[in-house]
């Protein structure tokens, strides 16, 4: 590693990628190259001799570009958005060129340090309940994605219920959640080894926005109880990924509390809007919830991987996570002065991530933070404006935050063909709408099935997009309705 040789290609790489960023509008935002398209232009092997960094981003530019779907676009309103920026990258590349690995205190204090206090900061500005901050016994850790945290606390869960009832009981374990809740939880409680059969999906309903009924999951648990089962785990979402739905966390958390079970919150995408006062609404009842986490990488400008977890109890991790081999001994630990975060994932190694997430909340500030989110929540508010002044589209359901659910009307589909009658063909139209919009690489979104209906979701919240951006997409949408509905297709 030859520092002067570093700064030079480190100043390059840096020019490419802000000369990326100049052009980025330019690229079809979803890739549009065939499966296998790499392979067919890369060597075979690895060079056997050393090649310049120039020669390497001329590849880069000629056959890496073509193949990336571009998060970053202005024009991408597809699944959640991985929310780049100026400090976000900075940070990271603090953090990567740093490269220490910060598995416990010892490995590299500022690492373990910085991450509980950024915690801390993060969770105050949320207006998390106190119970969840260090200060107050609870606490918070940076994890890759929220798959790992939900993973992670499952197993505190299970771990403190089966030292309660034996660990004859684990295959009674429950897990609860809606049929809104994300599908990580399912591989979660897989990996955590619950019973397939004992995943409990509670249907919701259109009547109810897709959010979990209080009602139902009381039923589900009498009947597991019935049965002679034990609850274990429940998870409210605060922001489903189909249409962002928010599930009512004060009676869920009060029906759990009461039977005992852990309440994980999973507020990946609509976390982040919590630091704005008017958002932290939704978070009422959070105080009866075992722990809360939130992707800062997807709408808090910080890159991935960037997943925040608090907990209310940080042993119930720490009992079901700890390993301390001879090699890892040292005084801070053993005089139990210091966190080692080893104990609170899955991983023994560890990347400084709190630096990115510090560069963020320094480098904007809380007010900038809350006007980038709010900018990005009027655009949407926006773009439901322009849908509902065209009769051929329906907003499916009322807008929260940054994303509108809408389609192409079944109603006005149907004055044109009866063959609309079947709900069926109504999806295959909108389908089709998605498929031809993606394919002009003018734009990118992505869609849902919710009880059966096929819907198209426009998720703000690219940092480079402003309205125009949003009124081109709703121009490109309208055209290609247009010309579907002139087409023949119905
Ligand atoms: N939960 C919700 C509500 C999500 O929307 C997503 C991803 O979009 C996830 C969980 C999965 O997050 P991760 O990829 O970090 O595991």
């Amino acid at each position: 590693l030859d520092p002067e040789e570093f700064r030079r290609q480190g100043h390059k790489i840096v020019n490419f990628l802000a000369d990326y960023y100049q052009n980025i509008e330019q690229y079809p935002v979803c890739s549009q190259v065939n499966p296998g398209y790499l392979q067919k232009i890369v060597p075979n092997s690895a060079p056997n001799n050393p090649e310049s960094l120039e020669k390497i981003l001329k590849d880069v530019e000629r056959d890496i570009i073509p193949g990336l779907t571009h998060w970053q676009s202005p024009n991408f309103f597809a699944y959640f958005p991985s929310s780049g920026s100026t400090a976000g990258f900075l940070g990271e590349m603090l953090s990567v060129g740093f490269n220490v690995v910060g598995f416990n205190w010892i490995s590299s204090p500022a690492a373990t340090e910085l991450e509980s206090i950024v915690m801390d900061w993060f969770g105050k500005l949320l207006n998390l309940p106190n119970c969840f901050l260090f200060a107050s016994g609870g606490g918070g850790v940076l994890q890759g994605t929220t798959c790992e945290a939900m993973l992670c606390t499952i197993v505190a869960a299970r771990d403190q219920m089966l030292r309660k009832i034996s660990r004859e009981n684990f295959g009674k374990l429950v897990v609860y959640a809606s049929d809104q809740t994300h599908f990580s939880l399912k591989k979660a409680a897989h990996i955590a080894g619950i019973d397939p059969g004992n995943f409990r999906v509670i249907p919701t309903t259109k009547a109810s926005e897709y959010t979990l009924c209080p009602k139902s999951l009381r039923l589900a648990i009498l009947n597991d109880l019935k049965e002679g089962n034990v609850p274990l785990f429940l998870c409210a979402t605060i922001g489903t990924t189909s249409t962002t739905s928010v599930d009512p966390l004060r009676s869920l958390c009060e029906i759990a509390k009461e039977f005992g079970i852990w309440v994980h919150v999973d507020a990946a995408y609509a976390g982040s809007a919590c630091i704005c006062p008017e958002f932290q609404v939704f978070l009422d009842g959070v105080e009866n919830a075992n722990s809360f986490s939130l992707n800062a990488h997807k709408w808090f400008f910080s890159t991935l991987d960037c997943c925040c977890l608090w907990v209310k109890d940080p042993s119930a991790l720490t009992n079901a996570l700890s390993i301390n081999p001879e090699c890892l001994r040292n005084k801070a630990t053993e005089l139990n002065q210091v966190i080692d975060y080893k104990d609170w994932q899955i991983a023994l190694s560890r990347r400084f991530r709190a630096l990115k997430l510090w560069l963020v909340l320094r480098s904007y500030g809380v007010i900038n933070l809350r006007n980038l989110i709010r900018s990005h929540v009027n655009m949407a508010k926006h773009f439901e404006g322009l849908i509902a002044m065209d009769k051929r589209f329906e907003i499916f359901v009322p807008r929260k935050f940054a994303m509108v659910c809408f389609r192409i009307s079944p109603l006005v589909l149907r004055q044109v063909s009866t063959k609309f009658d079947d709900e069926k063909e109504v999806n295959m139209f909108n389908t089709r709408l998605v498929e031809s919009i993606n394919s002009c690489g003018k734009l990118y979104l992505t869609h849902g099935v919710v009880g059966g209906t096929y819907i198209i979701r426009f998720a703000i919240g690219a940092s480079l997009t402003h309205y125009r951006h949003v009124d081109i997409a709703w121009k490109v949408i309208q055209d290609h309705a247009n010309a579907l509905l002139n087409q023949g297709y119905v």
